[in-house]
Order: C-alpha cells, then sequence, then structure tokens
C-alpha cells in the first residue's frame, strides 16, 4: 500500500472492520487525499469514525453504512482510485456469520476494475477457511484468472508451508 498510495490520492477500504486500515490509509493520502470506506456492520463503521476524530483524520475519510457493491454510486464521478483493499471474511472477535459474499465482492471489484488509475492496485487478503470462504475464494480466483494481462497484471502471494487454510493476498495491478 504505501508503495502505490501517495498525498492527494483517493482510495478505498472495501471492509473497513476495526479500522485499522482505514486509519492507515488516511495517513497516507494526508489531508488533501481521500478515503472511501465501507462496511455492512454499523459498530465497524461508528469505532472507526472515533478513532479518524481522535486523530483529526475524519476530514479526509469518508464512511459508508453500506456493502462496498455500492461502490460506484458513492464514489465521485471520473474520480480514479489508486488503491483498493478487502479483508474478506469475518471480522474477528465480531459475528462470525457475517461475512463477505461472492457476488457483492466480486461486484465491487469490478466496479473498482474501471475506476482504477494507471498503476493503481486493488488488494484482497482472501480467507478461504472459514464456511463460505472456499466459495469466495473460487469465484474471486475465476474473476481475476480471466483478467485480460494487457490491461492487469494479477499476482497471488502466500503461505505455503503453513497448517489449516492460511489466507492470501492477491493484488490487481492495472497497467
Ligand atoms: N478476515 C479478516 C477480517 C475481515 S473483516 C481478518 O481475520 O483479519 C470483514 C469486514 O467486512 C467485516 O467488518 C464485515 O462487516 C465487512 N463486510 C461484509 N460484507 C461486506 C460488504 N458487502 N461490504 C462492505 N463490508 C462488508
Amino acid at each position: 500500500m504505501n508503495q502505490s498510495v501517495d498525498p492527494g490520492d483517493t482510495v478505498v477500504d472495501a471492509t473497513v472492520g476495526n479500522g485499522h486500515d482505514t486509519v492507515y490509509l488516511a495517513k497516507l493520502v494526508g489531508p488533501s487525499g481521500h478515503v472511501y470506506g465501507f462496511d455492512i456492520q454499523k459498530t465497524a463503521i461508528e469505532h472507526t469514525q472515533q478513532a479518524l476524530q481522535a486523530e483529526r483524520l475524519d476530514h479526509q475519510v469518508t464512511l459508508t453504512h453500506a456493502g462496498h457493491e455500492t461502490v460506484a454510486q458513492v464514489l465521485p464521478e471520473a474520480t480514479t482510485v489508486k488503491c483498493a483493499i478487502f479483508n474478506l471474511g469475518y471480522l474477528p472477535g465480531g459475528d462470525k456469520t457475517i461475512i463477505t459474499k461472492p457476488t457483492t465482492t466480486l461486484a465491487a471489484i469490478q466496479a473498482l476494475e474501471a475506476r482504477l488509475a494507471t498503476n493503481g492496485v486493488i488488494i484482497l487478503l482472501v480467507y478461504a477457511g472459514h464456511p463460505g470462504g472456499d466459495k469466495e475464494a473460487q469465484a474471486v480466483l475465476d474473476h481475476m484468472t480471466q483478467l485480460d494481462q494487457h490491461q492487469f497484471q494479477v499476482l497471488q502471494y502466500g503461505f505455503i508451508n503453513q497448517v489449516h487454510t492460511p489466507p492470501y493476498l492477491l493484488a490487481i495491478q492495472k497497467r
């Protein structure tokens, strides 16, 4: 993230959750940039809003209490996105039945692909170990393996010696 995000950039935190990434991104883009954050859980939005206010970062962040699949409606028209991050699965310590889902995750990814700046990246941390996670991971992989290599570079990065189902990272960069 810190390699591709500069002050003044527009970035998206597609799964705000505990808000750590939102705060981190707000610092990277600075007061001239903007972070758009999404979460379907009200408590995630409220806690993150408080954390941002405590660090006086709230002016450079717009939090939306709705799914990331609404990103195209929320982002101002003609805005290009330098970086979008998805932390898939459920929120640790929260309700484990509230998970990201294949249809809405894909809708958001596709909407963001259309808005990505040249060299901009979409980063996904993919969790396949919980119920429903494998289906989502497969849907995301199916989509990404089919992306035109002249338009996007897609990379996968992950542990190859861990037991259970460790998360892995997917990154889509626009050429
Ligand atoms: N698995 C990660 C954390 C994922 S948090 C880890 O272990 O660190 C995922 C967050 O996405 C949750 O806060 C959840 O409420 C949120 N979420 C679920 N569906 C969503 C959607 N359609 N749009 C935006 N956020 C969503």
